[in-house]
């Protein structure tokens, strides 16, 4: 941590998170489903359009809970991007569902719309689409390819809380969508994630599998006399300490996501002219897509350049990074049978992929530094 004056990531405080902890302690109720719980449920509902929002122990969590929802069985098969987290692969494998991995499109990384059909066989079930760095899918194909197959889109938007597609918020596009909390995250309570439901017909389930299997939600709505256990489920409650911190994060909305915008175009802005003379590509938001500033992502000319341009940052104080690794050629993806070639854009965009510190609290002078840094490197 000493060795990076400027780090690559920071967790910023949006000023109550602790009275929010306190009054949640002195409430009295600091297991699951409290007052603070509710609290982010009915924003976020609110906020989103979403007919039913859980708050989940993470994004993991939220994911697993949806492979669940669409009962998936072994030797079924999840359509997932190549160039995404373990997660969103491991949520499906863990329950013997097999990933299919499916390349990314060259210009915004995201799952390549165009490749996904020919990788759906009647074992498909759903297909993940992954906003990557809050920038949507092309969310009309997919949606449109899983009505033609009769399978769920889900959407894992750990990256893209309050980005839209075409004016619409993104996790509310497909039949469910996931949110991390993690510190990582735009919004965060240090880990944490919540399930959005948006088709109905998965909302009373959902409420039973996140609650060990039984109709306790139901119980306490005083709609049936007494719980027990209707179903399979697991525990996916966060306390409710965690969801005060998080509800004072979710109110500062507006003050985060226009900050984050801010850092987000003045790389932009005013590395494009470095970029073009290195030939280094920044990062493209097509037509009807308002991202959600979760990352800022760079592609370098060449996979060598790479560890001399991170050196170059890291010799003045500035960390920066790569990201994920091709999901087909981990050692897990290769037991699912990946090959180096299969995909072909993301064995090589990932390969030349760097990012820069983004935090809500970097300030003008500190990304001043980065920017004239980066600009300072000629390969
Ligand atoms: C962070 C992240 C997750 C997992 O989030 P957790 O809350 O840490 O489980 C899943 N998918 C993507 C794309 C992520 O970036």
């Amino acid at each position: 941590m000493t060795r990076f004056r400027i780090p690559f990531n920071k967790p910023s405080f949006a000023g109550d998170e602790k009275r929010y902890i306190a009054d949640a302690i002195e409430r009295g109720h600091i297991s699951g489903d409290g007052h603070y719980t509710k609290l982010c449920h009915a924003l976020l509902e609110q906020a989103l359009g979403a007919h039913k929002v859980l708050l989940t122990t993470n994004c993991t969590h939220a994911l697993e809970m949806t492979g669940f929802l669409l009962d998936l069985q072994p030797g079924d098969e999840v359509i997932v991007p190549s160039f995404a987290f373990v997660t969103t692969a491991n949520a499906y494998a863990v329950r013997g569902a097999k990933p299919t991995f499916v390349d990314v499109r060259p210009d915004t990384l995201n799952l390549d719309e165009k490749l996904v059909e020919r990788a759906i066989t009647p074992r498909t079930k759903a297909i993940i689409a992954l906003h990557y760095a809050g920038i949507a899918c092309e969310m009309d194909a997919l949606l449109a390819l899983g009505r033609k197959h009769g399978i769920e889109v889900i959407e894992d938007n750990a990256h893209g809380l309050f980005g839209r597609y075409k004016q619409r918020w993104l996790g509310t596009l497909g039949a469910l969508g996931t949110q991390s909390f993690h510190e990582t995250k735009n919004f965060t309570c240090g880990e944490g994630g919540a399930l959005l439901v948006n088709d109905a017909r998965y909302a009373e389930r959902a409420e039973i599998i996140r609650e060990k299997g039984t109709n306790r939600s139901r119980f306490l709505r005083g709609e049936v006399h007494k719980y027990s256990w209707v179903d399979l489920g697991s525990s996916y409650l966060p306390t409710d300490m965690l969801a005060a911190f998080l509800l004072a994060q979710l109110e500062a909305r507006e003050r985060i996501q226009k900050r984050r915008g801010e850092i987000w175009r003045r790389y932009a802005r005013e590395l494009a002219g470095w970029a073009k003379e290195l030939g280094a590509t920044l990062p493209v938001v097509p037509e009807g897509c308002d991202p959600s500033w979760h990352l800022f992502y760079m592609l370098l000319p060449r996979a060598s350049m790479r560890e001399a341009f991170l050196d170059h940052l890291g010799a003045r104080g500035i960390l920066g990074v790569f990201h994920y690794l091709p999901l087909h050629l981990s050692d897990m993806g290769q037991r699912y049978g990946g090959r180096a070639g299969d995909c072909p854009v993301a064995e090589d965009t990932s390969s030349r992929l760097v990012r820069l510190p983004f935090f809500n609290s970097l300030t003008e002078s500190e990304q001043g530094e980065v920017i004239e840094t980066v600009a300072s490197f000629h390969g």
